[in-house]
């Protein structure tokens, strides 16, 4: 009886410091900024503001009030784009393996090759990062955690690739501390598919509704059909690239 009580109080002196460990990484990952990453954070920013200003970039068959996903991640490219940076719609598909089972996702980044050193600097754009972290019915310390995120994630590949293990490694603990079976798609190596894997980058021209902010141009409604076309035409320039 003794023993038992001991152990459990090691336990939870180990818990608190897992916890506490991963509340500094993750400050340590997030406090951090280059420059080039505060300016493409600010610009995305002022472009989401924007964005929700105007109506209608939605150019679905059904357009959703607000947008839909695709449609605002396409508008705020095209945004970026214009305030100068090299930004494109990213598209990630991975095979299912044993460990994980197939999937997509689209996000956005922006490459810059400006710096003096010549070098080639992705910076990932992710509009609903914390929502891809939560858990419902989390442990109260796995929550704490995500709160700590910020909702729209702009940061360099590296930095990415540092959340992402401290947050999978976060949620093993919590899955395992609450009973719950850890889904595949929040494994390190699903996460890493959907970011950090292999992509195809859309570098895509946005439409005219979106060159004159301010004049209030008419919504543009396009059929499925037109949004098809649209993504065949020759003005689309996409390259494949290979991370890591
Ligand atoms: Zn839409």
């Amino acid at each position: 009886m003794k023993m038992m009580r001991k152990k459990t109080l090691k336990n939870g002196e180990d818990d608190k410091a897992f916890w506490e460990t991963q509340h500094q990484l993750l400050h340590d990952t997030l406090c951090r900024s280059s420059s080039l990453e505060s300016r493409i954070r600010n610009a995305t920013k002022e472009a989401l503001k924007e964005a929700q200003m105007g109506e209608g970039f939605c150019v679905c068959r059904r357009p959703v009030a607000g947008g839909c996903r695709s449609c605002l991640v396409r508008e705020i490219c095209g945004r970026l784009q214009k305030a100068g940076f090299n930004s494109a719609i990213c598209k990630s598909k991975w095979k299912s393996s044993p460990d994980i089972p197939s999937g997509e996702h689209t996000f956005l980044d922006a490459v810059d090759n400006s710096n003096s050193k010549n070098q080639e600097i992705r910076v990932i754009i992710e509009l609903n990062f914390r929502a891809e972290f939560e858990v419902a019915r989390a442990s109260e310390e796995y929550n704490k955690l995500i709160r700590k995120l910020p909702e729209v994630f702009v940061g360099k590949v590296e930095r990415l690739h540092n959340l992402i293990k401290v947050l999978c490694c976060a949620a093993k603990k919590c899955m395992k501390e609450n009973k719950m079976h850890m889904g595949p798609w929040r494994k390190y190596r699903y996460m890493q598919a959907k970011w950090l894997g292999t992509c195809e980058r859309t570098t895509w021209t946005p439409p005219l509704s979106t060159v004159c902010p301010g004049r209030a141009p008419r919504p543009r409604r396009a059929s499925m059909l037109t949004v098809d076309l649209l993504e065949n035409l020759p003005n689309l320039h996409r390259t494949a690239v290979q991370v890591l």
